[in-house]
């Protein structure tokens, strides 16, 4: 709490609030330095056709390996990275990442990239994607962007351009944790997504909750009325798994198949079916 000092001014910052602020810039420059050591690693969770029940897509999810905090989740840098603008150096460093390496899969497998909202009002990003394309050879048809419901909160017409010009480069767009936060049914009129992916909240209850399942079901069938694809996100059981099957959903992605692993782990799944091995597509033993 803000004390007075002895000539009656109060100070802003208690001792607290200023180890805070010093631990956060220590983490920017940290983050700042590491994406130049390469300490930054792109990891692959598949995604699996459930009509096909194999690999179609992998999601790109980043983490930072610090040299002395280990590997670190990206609920831990991402929102700092956000608030300083760092973001943008490293969105841009993942997507080249994921359609670098993507290059290495078949061509029937694709990679879809999160987008942050920050990323998201950059009036470049389009410029930025479409570089990013160009400089790697990769081709636009085998990549999705993911932006959540946060992104279009304002500016509807800006970013139904937004969309649309990113479209335009022949990528896809998934909606991401559809059903949180700020669902609107008339977003999906007005914005051009190709894909929705189901919160995992609604898959984890599945099991406990009739609800959960008629959301579920309820989104998949919209999704199919709409010419949407619906991803069930967070799979971590047979149980799930059936019942995203049965409410319909067309692809799915959790722990039951695979958690996310570095890109040459990722490459060994390839061709895999989800029936070879139970659920698991992991080439070790499945993670909980
Ligand atoms: P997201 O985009 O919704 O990604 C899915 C998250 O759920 C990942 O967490 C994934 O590891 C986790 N997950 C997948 N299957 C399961 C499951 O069966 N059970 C459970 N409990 N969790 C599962 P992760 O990798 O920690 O990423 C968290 C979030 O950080 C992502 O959520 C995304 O919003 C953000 N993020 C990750 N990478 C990037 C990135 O490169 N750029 C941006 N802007 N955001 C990113
Ligand atoms: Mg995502
Ligand atoms: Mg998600
Ligand atoms: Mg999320």
């Amino acid at each position: 709490q803000a004390k007075a000092d002895g000539k009656g001014v109060y100070r802003i910052f208690s001792p607290q609030m200023e180890e805070d602020l010093q631990n956060r810039r220590n983490l920017e420059a940290d983050m700042r330095h590491g994406i130049k050591l390469g300490q930054f690693e792109v990891h692959y969770q598949p995604q699996i056709s459930l009509k096909t029940r194999k690999i179609v897509a992998s999601e790109a999810l980043v983490r930072w390996r610090h040299p002395e905090r280990g590997l670190i989740p990206p609920a831990e840098f991402i929102p700092l990275a956000e608030e300083t603008g760092f973001i943008d150096a490293l969105g841009k460093w993942v997507l080249q990442q994921a359609c670098q390496d993507a290059l290495n899969w078949p061509e029937d497998v694709r990679v879809s990239v999160n987008l942050s909202p920050v990323q998201f009002r950059q009036t470049d990003l389009v410029d930025t994607v479409k570089t990013v394309l160009e400089l790697t050879e990769f081709d636009a048809r085998r990549l999705e962007l993911e932006i959540t419901e946060s992104v279009l909160l304002q500016d509807n017409a800006a970013n139904l351009e937004v969309l649309n010009r990113l479209r335009s480069l022949g990528l896809t767009i998934a909606l991401d944790d559809f059903g949180t936060g700020y669902s609107s049914l008339n977003y999906l009129q007005r914005f051009p997504f190709d894909k929705l992916k189901i919160d995992r909240s609604f898959v984890r209850d599945l099991e406990n909750r009739p609800d959960s399942f008629a959301i579920v079901q309820s989104i998949a069938t919209l999704g199919r009325n709409l010419k949407m694809l619906t991803t069930a996100e967070g799979v971590e059981t047979q149980t799930q798994l059936d019942l995203v099957i049965k409410a319909g959903c067309s692809e799915s992605q959790g722990y039951y198949f695979s958690p996310p692993v570095p890109e040459t782990e990722f490459r060994t799944m390839i061709g895999r079916k989800t029936s070879d091995v139970g659920g698991a597509l992991n080439v070790r033993s499945p993670k909980p």
